[in-house]
């Protein structure tokens, strides 16, 4: 996927402009836009404790778990959920 390969600031533009494209308010709504990527995208074995509790505060949480769902993103924290948790709904939701 072309985020995978993209810039961090372009990949979290993209994540969000992805999300919910016809709305102009989404960016005020989605927090991460306000926070950086960097607690979203973090280093390999580096804590995802902030990105998730950032995301429980944020409205956009539903949508976006559900796009990182139906688009198999790997990477960084969607709507929550780490790489690693998201791999296991996959797995537990057929
Ligand atoms: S749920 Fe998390 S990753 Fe998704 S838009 Fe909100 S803050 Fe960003």
């Amino acid at each position: 996927m072309i985020e995978r390969f993209s810039p961090i600031g372009k990949i979290l533009a993209m994540h969000l402009d992805t999300i919910t494209p016809a709305d102009p308010t989404w960016q005020a709504q989605a927090l991460c836009a306000q926070t950086g990527p960097d607690f979203f995208f973090p280093e390999p074995g580096s804590s995802v404790r902030e990105a998730k509790r950032i995301c429980g505060m944020c409205e956009l949480r539903p949508a976006c778990l559900e796009y990182a769902l139906a688009n198999d993103e790997r990477f960084g924290v969607w709507g929550g959920l780490s790489e690693k948790e998201r791999l296991a709904l996959r797995r537990t939701s057929g």
